[in-house]
Protein backbone atom coordinates (compact mmCIF):
# COMPACT_ATOMS: atom_id res chain seq x y z
CA UNK A 1 0.00 0.00 0.00
CA UNK A 2 1.01 3.31 -1.00
CA UNK A 3 3.04 5.62 2.08
CA UNK A 4 0.60 8.60 1.78
CA UNK A 5 2.93 10.41 4.19
CA UNK A 6 5.15 11.08 1.19
CA UNK A 7 3.14 11.81 -1.10
CA UNK A 8 3.33 15.57 -2.21
CA UNK A 9 0.82 18.72 -2.85
CA UNK A 10 0.74 18.00 -6.20
CA UNK A 11 0.60 14.55 -6.24
CA UNK A 12 4.27 13.42 -6.76
CA UNK A 13 6.52 11.35 -4.11
CA UNK A 14 10.46 12.80 -3.90
CA UNK A 15 12.07 9.23 -2.39
CA UNK A 16 13.16 7.92 -5.59
CA UNK A 17 13.50 11.58 -7.41
CA UNK A 18 17.18 11.43 -8.52
CA UNK A 19 17.01 15.07 -7.83
CA UNK A 20 16.77 14.18 -4.31
CA UNK A 21 18.82 10.77 -4.20
CA UNK A 22 22.17 12.82 -5.94
CA UNK A 23 21.13 15.34 -2.87
CA UNK A 24 20.54 18.48 -5.77
CA UNK A 25 17.10 18.64 -3.71
CA UNK A 26 15.87 18.18 -0.60
CA UNK A 27 12.22 17.04 -1.21
CA UNK A 28 8.95 19.03 -1.42
CA UNK A 29 7.63 18.13 1.56
CA UNK A 30 11.21 18.48 3.76
CA UNK A 31 11.84 21.91 2.25
CA UNK A 32 7.90 23.52 2.62
CA UNK A 33 7.77 23.53 -0.79
CA UNK A 34 11.00 25.80 -1.29
CA UNK A 35 12.63 23.41 -3.00
CA UNK A 36 15.32 24.61 -5.26
CA UNK A 37 13.05 24.55 -8.75
CA UNK A 38 10.41 27.44 -6.66
CA UNK A 39 12.76 29.46 -4.54
CA UNK A 40 12.77 32.35 -6.95
CA UNK A 41 8.90 32.31 -6.79
CA UNK A 42 8.85 32.22 -3.30
CA UNK A 43 8.29 28.50 -2.93
CA UNK A 44 5.55 26.18 -4.63
CA UNK A 45 1.98 27.71 -4.69
CA UNK A 46 0.81 23.63 -5.02
CA UNK A 47 2.24 22.71 -1.96
CA UNK A 48 1.25 26.75 -0.17
CA UNK A 49 -2.12 26.25 -1.54
CA UNK A 50 -2.37 22.65 0.43
CA UNK A 51 -1.34 23.72 3.20
CA UNK A 52 -4.10 26.43 3.71
CA UNK A 53 -6.60 24.09 3.42
CA UNK A 54 -5.02 22.00 5.61
CA UNK A 55 -4.41 18.71 3.10
CA UNK A 56 -1.91 16.43 2.23
CA UNK A 57 -2.09 16.70 -1.26
CA UNK A 58 -5.33 18.41 -3.99
CA UNK A 59 -7.12 15.61 -4.00
CA UNK A 60 -8.16 15.26 -0.52
CA UNK A 61 -9.22 19.55 -0.24
CA UNK A 62 -12.71 20.42 -0.48
CA UNK A 63 -12.31 22.64 -3.37
CA UNK A 64 -11.43 20.05 -4.97
CA UNK A 65 -11.30 20.03 -8.17
CA UNK A 66 -10.72 24.01 -8.01
CA UNK A 67 -11.18 26.43 -10.85
CA UNK A 68 -7.43 26.68 -11.01
CA UNK A 69 -5.92 23.23 -10.76
CA UNK A 70 -5.13 22.96 -14.64
CA UNK A 71 -3.45 26.31 -14.86
CA UNK A 72 -1.52 25.87 -11.19
CA UNK A 73 -0.13 22.00 -11.95
CA UNK A 74 -0.14 22.80 -16.11
CA UNK A 75 2.63 20.42 -16.64
CA UNK A 76 0.13 17.51 -15.77
CA UNK A 77 -2.23 16.01 -18.21
CA UNK A 78 -5.33 14.86 -17.11
CA UNK A 79 -4.29 16.48 -13.19
CA UNK A 80 -7.83 16.44 -12.37
CA UNK A 81 -8.14 12.59 -13.13
CA UNK A 82 -5.08 11.60 -11.99
CA UNK A 83 -5.54 13.63 -8.76
CA UNK A 84 -8.95 12.13 -8.37
CA UNK A 85 -7.65 8.24 -8.75
CA UNK A 86 -4.74 9.16 -6.08
CA UNK A 87 -8.15 10.50 -3.72
CA UNK A 88 -9.93 6.59 -4.33
CA UNK A 89 -6.85 5.11 -3.63
CA UNK A 90 -6.24 7.15 -0.14
CA UNK A 91 -10.21 6.42 0.83
CA UNK A 92 -9.53 3.07 -0.32
CA UNK A 93 -6.99 2.41 1.91
CA UNK A 94 -7.14 3.16 6.17
CA UNK A 95 -6.29 6.69 5.61
S1 LIG B 1 7.33 21.52 -4.83
FE1 LIG B 1 5.27 21.74 -5.70
S2 LIG B 1 5.42 20.96 -7.76
FE2 LIG B 1 7.20 20.19 -6.61
S3 LIG B 1 6.57 18.20 -5.78
FE3 LIG B 1 6.09 19.76 -4.26
S4 LIG B 1 3.97 20.30 -4.64
FE4 LIG B 1 4.73 19.29 -6.46
S1 LIG C 1 10.53 18.47 -5.20
FE1 LIG C 1 12.67 17.93 -5.60
S2 LIG C 1 12.89 15.82 -4.91
FE2 LIG C 1 10.72 16.24 -5.14
S3 LIG C 1 10.16 15.56 -7.19
FE3 LIG C 1 10.64 17.76 -7.31
S4 LIG C 1 12.82 17.82 -7.83
FE4 LIG C 1 12.39 15.77 -7.08
S1 LIG D 1 -7.57 21.64 -4.94
FE1 LIG D 1 -7.24 23.75 -5.54
S2 LIG D 1 -7.79 24.95 -3.73
FE2 LIG D 1 -7.46 22.86 -3.07
S3 LIG D 1 -5.32 22.75 -2.44
FE3 LIG D 1 -5.40 22.12 -4.58
S4 LIG D 1 -5.01 23.98 -5.75
FE4 LIG D 1 -5.56 24.58 -3.69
Amino acid sequence: MRDFTTVTACGECCTCCPKKLDGRCPGCIEADGMVPEWAESGGCKVHACCKRHNVQFCGLCSEFPCAGITELIHWKENVVEQMTALRDEYYAGDN
